[in-house]
């Protein structure tokens, strides 16, 4: 069994814990023996991230089952001088969940208890362990709706998506995670507890811990629990995909639709090149050829679709329209897209960026970006997909090993492509370990020395998620 806990980089040294402490004994008194894993079957599924490409050395796995629990644990890891990876569904994208450099995870699966919807308030108190369907479902059940969504809901945790400040599908309309958490439970890198969760809707007290605490990628505590708003649900749904003759056209019909209804909870946009791939790798019927696709989905409480079928006709360059009418068929638009990164993810683990660019930009980056890879190597290939009412494009680049210096090449041409457009190196993802060198082209020292001095605040011995944000 393994005693010692590999700890975090404090000032640049990584410190040992002294290894004739019995860590597992310990943690084992907090959160019972069975709730510490070690070996290595038991460690697999925390060890490597949803990509494949980041893979921890951690040996310990601990999973608390309440906030005191966690406040334990962590207290026992800053006495002991081990740093800490928190881990909530690991489908994070940028390399934050694992345990790089031998940390301790502390996975918060078991923190699961969804409260009673509040219909006066349309609020729900939920563990930070609960997945994004979880709580979906829960506010469906009472006519209500979580509008965080996105394809790894089924898995992706509340606690996750609160430290990556996640968008997904539906940011358009109802805006990115931060905007739907009205209260926080959390456990301070110093081992203090946080709670406020009283959801009022005006509470100006101070600073808005909830709020700093939305993308703080784990580096300032952990997330036990959160008070989260639901919206309205709506009685019709409407979902179309379009097919565009250019990219330039998909876009021009974006800023036509949008400027004419505030209905559209999704307009995402991919090409032809990963339909196929996803029709080839799923086995999936894409219904027409084209360019470029966009999905576009409203919900209203009348049926939006001839009003849209209408705007469409109006719109140029549409190569084929195909209409959902039936839940079966929304899933299988749905599927088009949504299974873009795991298609990709089976050529290998792709170097993947999550970028934002004024919208209006968004056909010329999007060639440039093509054109900024090929200048590089023209042994890649280059998949773009994404939210493109929100100007976020996620590029994908498959046939590089991402572990070479021809992927560190890459890597910076694609992110200089983006501050050339006035974008940001980092859309919903977060920073992670994958875009920390990144991190000072979208923000300033100023701002960077701002975010150290927080975590020196409420971290101060830096073990919280020493490998992320911070070069
Ligand atoms: C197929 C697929 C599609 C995706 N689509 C989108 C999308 O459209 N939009 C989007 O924004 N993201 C998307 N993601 C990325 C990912 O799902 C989100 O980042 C998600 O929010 C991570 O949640 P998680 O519970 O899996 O967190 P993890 O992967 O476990 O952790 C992510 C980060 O949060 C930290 N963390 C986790 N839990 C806690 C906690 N309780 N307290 C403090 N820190 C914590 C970790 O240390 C890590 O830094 C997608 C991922 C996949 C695999």
């Amino acid at each position: 069994m393994q005693s010692g806990i590999g700890a975090g980089d404090r000032a640049g040294t990584v410190l040992r814990v002294n290894d004739q402490v019995d860590t597992f004994s310990q943690l084992a008194a907090i959160v019972g023996e069975g709730h510490v894993l070690t070996s290595d079957g038991d460690l697999a599924p925390y060890t490597v991230d949803w990509t494949g490409r980041y893979r921890g050395t951690g040996r310990i796995v601990v999973r608390p089952g309440s906030t005191d629990e966690v406040a334990d644990v962590v207290r026992l890891c800053r006495r002991s001088g081990a740093a800490i990876v928190p881990q909530g569904g690991n489908t994070g994208l940028v390399g934050g969940s694992v345990a790089l450099q031998g940390e301790v995870v502390v996975s918060t699966r078991r923190l699961n208890l969804i409260g009673d919807v509040d219909r006066s308030t349309r609020q729900i108190t939920v563990g930070a362990g609960v997945t994004l369907g979880e709580v979906r479902t829960a506010a469906e059940r009472a006519g209500l709706c979580y509008p965080v969504d996105f394809a790894a809901r089924d898995s992706a945790t509340i606690g996750g998506s609160i430290a990556t400040n996640a968008g997904g599908i539906s940011v358009l309309r109802y805006g990115m995670t931060r905007r739907h958490v009205v209260g926080i439970e959390a456990v301070l890198g110093s081992g203090d507890v946080v709670s406020h969760l009283g959801g009022l809707i005006k509470d100006n007290t101070g600073f808005d811990l909830a709020g700093l605490l939305c993308g703080s990628e784990g580096t300032l505590g952990i997330v036990t629990a959160a008070r989260l708003q639901l919206v309205p649900i709506h009685t019709n749904r409407t979902t179309v995909l379009i097919g565009f003759d250019s990219v330039t056209a998909a876009m021009f019909a974006v800023d036509r639709l949008c400027s004419s209804s505030d209905e559209f909870d999704a307009v995402e946009i991919f090409f032809e090149s990963g339909a196929r791939l996803v029709n080839e790798t799923f086995d999936r019927s894409l219904p027409f050829d084209a360019p470029c696709f966009l999905l576009i989905e409203m919900s209203s409480n009348i049926d939006r679709t001839e009003w849209l079928a209408g705007e469409l006709e109006r719109v140029p360059h549409v190569v084929d329209v195909a209409v959902a009418l039936n839940d079966a068929m929304r899933t299988n638009i749905w599927r088009l897209r949504e299974e873009h990164t795991p298609a990709i993810n089976t050529l290998g683990p792709p170097l993947k960026f999550d970028v934002t660019v004024p919208v209006g930009d968004l056909p010329d980056f999007s060639e440039a970006v093509h054109r900024s890879v090929h200048e590089v190597t023209s042994e890649a290939s280059t998949y773009l997909f994404g939210h493109a009412a929100d100007g976020n494009l996620h590029v994908n680049v498959t046939g590089i090993d991402p572990d070479t210096q021809l992927a560190r090449v890459v890597e910076e041409a694609v992110m200089a492509t983006v501050v050339a457009f006035h974008g940001s190196v980092s859309a919903e993802h977060g920073i992670g370990s994958a875009k920390k060198r990144f991190l000072s082209m979208s923000r300033s020292s100023a701002e960077i020395d701002a975010m150290r001095a927080i975590k020196r605040a409420l971290d101060p011995d830096g073990i919280m998620n020493p490998n992320v944000l911070f070069d």
